[in-house]
């Protein structure tokens, strides 16, 4: 199959999360399954050519392309994902993507990513490359079935092309004025009322690809039936509905090459399941850069997060002064919204002894705290995979998290599993959105962590488990096939 990946973001050259994640490494592993597979991608400002080895495709040379009524004048840039044979194309446009950051909340937000995909359409109607399947993501990409089959319909290259959309995130849906309808020069046939494109009195682009995709995917299957639900379906849970039989849930892989114990060359210290004594050496680094002391007796929790609502943060702020006053320390690596920083930077403050706060973006230290702490702690209000967590339990970081979303789907609570002798229990997990819930779980986890065995063997439950993208992308493959099935009226 000839797969068009198109994204936002692909690590490694530019990440806000865990798209960037999954489109670093997923498209490889559907080449490796015998596909040939295209990635497509805005050039950030701070993507580095030289670095990538990035050439500009001379062969395309300049696209002029329409957005909000005027042509701008569009160039491609050539690369390969590292250590793969796969192409991946950069959308060259400076006065779109040469900003402070990936995304923006500037007036001209949703042309930005117009451009993005009509350009990628354009670009294979250049090289008459039709994709079998369209593989897209986010709100981002989600305008593209509709331009195809509309704007572009004239061009029969794409007739037999089908779409598969991934929702990473239900909260990040592009919603804008009427106005995009002109910006993306789309037929008004599909804006009124209830339409494929309208969504409380704007144009909403997630809908369009929630209507238009022959097959709708999310990155876990609990959270494939929480977005059916009012609470989690931020309000697209009735268009999901309408869509059911052709919402699946597939869990992320990890890219074992980048998140390895074994082999994990930001960390100092290597360790494997069959000698953890090297991780205590990873948390005595970590905690000396983060001037903090070293007690073997004291368990170091981790976060590494967004500091957003949707993470948690508010539950954690509830219980914070009696968090603090547990017999742990603390490390926290992240930046957001600024009460949540504030609360991690005033506790830093307080208790400089038990608290120390990076505000920022940090990738070796996300590898060091993944590998020098004793827990991680992820109590998201939603979760649609989430990745933190699946590196912990490769770590011997035991988790401790919300039961929701990939969440429920990848920590099974020690106590909860324990109970019947199975040997799964690798976790934490609590289920009500409260303080005192999370609160709980953390005593429990500490308690459990001065009995070493038992501590030993929830990693163990942990470290052995694999979340292979070889396994995932399998999945994706089949779904691949049912869309195209669906495509042809099969
Ligand atoms: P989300 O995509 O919702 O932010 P995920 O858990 O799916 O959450 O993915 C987050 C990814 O971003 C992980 O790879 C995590 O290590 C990384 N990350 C998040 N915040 C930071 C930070 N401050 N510094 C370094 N890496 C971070």
């Amino acid at each position: 199959m000839k797969i068009a990946f198109v994204s936002s973001e692909v690590v490694p050259f530019a990440k806000t999360g865990g798209l960037a994640d999954v489109a670093g490494a997923l498209p490889k592993e559907i080449e490796n399954l015998g596909n040939e597979v295209k990635v497509f991608m805005p050039k950030y400002y701070s993507i580095d050519e030289n670095k990538y080895n990035l050439k500009y495709n001379n062969a395309i040379g300049e696209m002029f392309i329409r957005t909000g009524g005027h042509t701008k004048s569009v160039h491609v840039f050539n690369g390969k994902l590292p250590g793969s044979n796969v192409d991946i194309h950069f959308i060259d446009y400076p006065p779109f993507f040469h900003r402070h950051q990936i995304y923006t909340d500037d007036w001209d937000e949703d042309e930005r990513f117009i451009l993005f995909q009509k350009a990628v359409i354009e670009f294979l109607q250049r090289i008459s490359w039709a994709p079998d399947v369209f593989h897209i993501n986010d709100w981002q990409t989600a305008l593209m079935p509709i331009l195809v089959k509309d704007n572009y319909s004239w061009d029969k290259l794409f007739d037999k092309s089908a779409f598969l959309f991934t929702i990473h995130n239900i909260g990040y849906q592009g919603r804008f004025s009427q106005d995009t309808m002109f910006r993306a020069e789309l037929n008004g046939a599909y804006y009124y009322p209830g339409g494929p494109l309208e969504h409380e009195g704007g144009v909403n682009f997630m809908k369009g690809a929630i209507h238009f995709s022959e097959i709708l995917t999310t990155v876990s299957e609990t959270y494939a039936k929480e977005l059916l639900t009012a609470e989690y379906g931020s309000g697209m849970q009735d268009f999901l509905m309408m869509r059911k039989d052709d919402l699946y849930g597939i869990i992320n892989g990890v890219d074992y090459d980048i998140w390895n114990p074994e082999t994990d060359r930001s960390i100092p210290f290597q360790y494997s399941m069959s000698d953890l004594s090297n991780k205590i050496e990873n948390k005595k680094h970590l905690l000396q850069q983060m001037n903090l002391d070293f007690d073997p007796n004291i368990p170091l929790i981790g976060i590494i997060s967004r500091l957003a609502i949707q993470k948690g943060f508010d539950i954690v702020s509830h219980v914070i002064n009696e968090l603090v006053h547990l017999n742990a320390q603390w490390v926290v690596l992240g930046s957001g919204e600024s009460k949540y920083e504030d609360m991690f930077r005033s506790m830093a403050y307080n208790f400089p002894y038990k608290v120390s706060f990076y505000q920022g973006y940090n990738n070796d230290l996300s590898h060091l705290i993944e590998a020098g702490a004793d827990m991680f702690l992820m109590p998201s209000r939603y979760e649609p995979c989430g990745l933190n967590q699946i590196y912990s339990i490769k770590y011997g970081t035991v988790p401790i998290v919300r039961k929701t979303g990939g969440l429920a789907d990848t920590v099974q609570d020690w106590n909860e599993y324990n109970t019947y002798g199975m040997d799964i229990g690798n976790g934490y997990s609590f289920n009500d959105y409260s303080g005192y819930a999370l609160l709980h779980a953390v005593q429990r986890a500490i308690n459990d962590f001065h009995n070493k065995p038992v501590w030993h063997k929830i990693q163990m439950n942990g470290m052995q488990k694999v979340y292979s993208w070889k396994y995932s992308a399998e999945k994706y493959a089949e779904l691949y096939a049912r869309a195209i099935a669906k495509k042809k009226g099969n």
